[in-house]
């Protein structure tokens, strides 16, 4: 019998259990895959490192503190990255200081001058009312310290009160109501070139991410940080296994007891901790008869963010004429079809990311070489009938996903000419990757959808459910993950193992 049972070894994951096994508890990892790490990790192809998911991300010395906490000795420091955005209409880099981003849209938009100015006076509010919000609303705490945070939240009345009305304002109407160049409304509303579609509070942890605290790249690469929270399990005697499928969790009473493995393994525990996606955990994973309806309906009905297309390639640089890329990650789309804008297959209507990925470590790529990535959105039902089973497809689906990835190419060479002749080794990921080698259900990238229309849930926090002793970790386990991805999943493993230590001290 384990103190814990985490099941996923992703950075909610090995967080959460790194915090346990330091703690003196006694835990267990199981990890589906064959590697550690989930998203947070990499591959490699003849010589080339490439990401399996996140490229960077925010709040570099609130995850460095963390990682402390749990464990984590080693020194790690940060590099800045900054994003920029080519359109017909604009080729501006909006990662800088929010003041110097202020001046500069008002140079370049005069006539909304004064919209600006009051936009960006409301979001400047917004960013003060959201400063250390883990550590005073208790919507993004549990247990004891949300008690804590509830007893102390007349101290943050204003903040609170300012965070709800702009949780139910919707962006698009917001920024119409100030602004009136479309350029201007999109930038701002979607940090690119989309239709606004958030909350002013979520746009707001966008902004506060992307501006205010900065989007950084650690020395020991996402992955090291994957590596890092292993050693500390290890070292504290815990256990992580690997191609350990759990297919069940056990439950009696409601409560969860252990977990059931494809293997027929059991394994009994006093804590389950589950860092596999929301919609997976509670409908592939738990007895539908144990599930109160209403929760079940939420579930179900509530969306995901969509996928991505992917290209990963290790290229000749020489070969490229790089002048127009300023910024480590540069945002790209060529023209605004708005009739067009669902066809996912029409690439100059969307934006592509071109993200200079051995630029961020020597590591990545031979000497004299580059990784470059390219990123589109790509729903997932586009995809979803070359599926004939877990990791299996129609015959035909490489011919395909490689014509897309070229067409792609053929767009991205209009911005970055020369690409299409330098490119050494290609790799391509499909939102069908991402559900079978990532483990999302849907093969979505980023968590809840942002659109709160698309969201049934009531509370923010969904670390706690219907289930005693079961905790969710990871992106899905907030309804917005307010810090940015990593850092929101490293959060959920402290938040979920200081809970269950808080429950053992009784
Ligand atoms: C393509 C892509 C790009 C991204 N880019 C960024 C970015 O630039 N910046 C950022 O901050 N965030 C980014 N994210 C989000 C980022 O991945 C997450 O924030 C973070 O890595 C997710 O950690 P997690 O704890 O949710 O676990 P995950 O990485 O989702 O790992 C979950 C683990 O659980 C395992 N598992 C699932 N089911 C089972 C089971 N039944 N039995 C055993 N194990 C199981 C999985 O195999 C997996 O290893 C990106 C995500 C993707 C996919």
């Amino acid at each position: 019998m384990y103190d814990a049972i985490i099941i996923g070894a992703g950075l909610g994951g090995l967080t959460c259990a790194a915090k346990l096994a330091s703690n003196g508890k006694s835990v267990l990892v199981l990890e589906k895959l064959d590697h550690i790490g989930g998203t947070s990790y990499i591959f490699k192809r003849n010589g080339y490192i490439f990401p399996m998911g996140p490229l960077s991300f925010s709040f570099p010395h609130l995850v460095k503190k963390m990682l402390k906490d749990v464990g984590v000795k080693k020194e790690i420091t940060f590099e800045r990255n900054h994003f920029q955005l080519i359109t017909p209409y604009i080729d501006i880099i909006y990662s800088q200081e929010w003041n110097e981003f202020k001046d500069k849209l008002r140079k370049s938009f005069k006539s909304d001058e004064n919209g600006i100015n009051a936009c960006f006076d409301d979001f400047s509010s917004l960013f003060d009312a959201i400063k250390d919000i883990h550590e005073w609303n208790p919507e993004f705490l549990i247990g004891k310290k949300r008690n804590n945070a509830k007893k102390e939240l007349t101290n943050y009345e204003k903040q609170f009160k300012l965070i709800d009305e702009n949780n139910t304002l919707f962006s698009k109407s917001y920024l119409k109501s100030c602004l009136k160049d479309d350029t201007l409304i999109r930038l701002l509303g979607s940090q690119g070139s989309y239709t606004p579609i958030m909350s002013m509070t979520h746009l707001a942890f966008l902004w506060n991410v992307m501006s205010i605290e900065g989007i950084w790249f650690p020395s020991c690469g996402i992955h090291g940080m994957s590596d890092l929270l292993n050693d500390v399990i290890i070292d504290n005697g815990g256990e992580v296994r690997l191609n350990s499928n759990v297919v069940e969790i056990l439950l009696k009473d409601s409560k969860a007891v252990g977990v059931k493995l494809a293997s027929n393994e059991v394994h009994e525990s006093e804590w389950i901790i589950v860092n596999a996606d929301y919609k997976k955990t509670v409908l592939n994973l738990i007895n539908k008869k144990e599930i109160p309806q209403k929760f079940l309906d939420r579930v179900i009905n509530s969306r995901y963010t969509g996928s991505e297309l992917s290209i990963y390639l290790g290229i000749d640089p020489s070969e490229v004429n790089f002048t127009k890329m300023r910024a480590t990650h540069l945002f790209y789309r060529s023209k605004f079809d708005e009739k067009r804008e669902n066809d996912p297959e029409y690439f100059e209507n969307k934006e592509i990311e071109i993200c200079d990925w051995s630029s961020k470590s020597p590591l990545f790529a031979p000497e004299g070489k580059k990784v470059l990535i390219l990123r589109v959105s790509m729903p997932y039902e586009h995809f979803e009938h070359w599926k004939i089973g877990e990791k299996k497809r129609k015959d035909g689906y490489d011919e395909y996903k490689r014509s897309l990835a070229n067409k792609m190419i053929k767009e991205v060479e209009n911005i970055l000419p020369g690409i299409s002749n330098s490119i050494d080794v290609m790799e391509i990921a499909t939102p069908l990757t991402y559900e079978d080698w990532g483990q999302r259900s849907y093969g979505s990238i980023a968590g809840w959808n942002r659109d709160m229309t698309k969201l049934y849930f009531k509370k923010k926090s969904l670390i706690e459910n219907p289930f005693e002793n079961l905790l969710n970790v990871g992106i899905y386990s907030f309804l917005e993950p307010f810090l940015g991805g990593v850092p929101t999943s490293i959060y959920s493993g402290c938040l979920a193992a200081d809970y269950i230590l808080e429950k053992n001290e009784r």
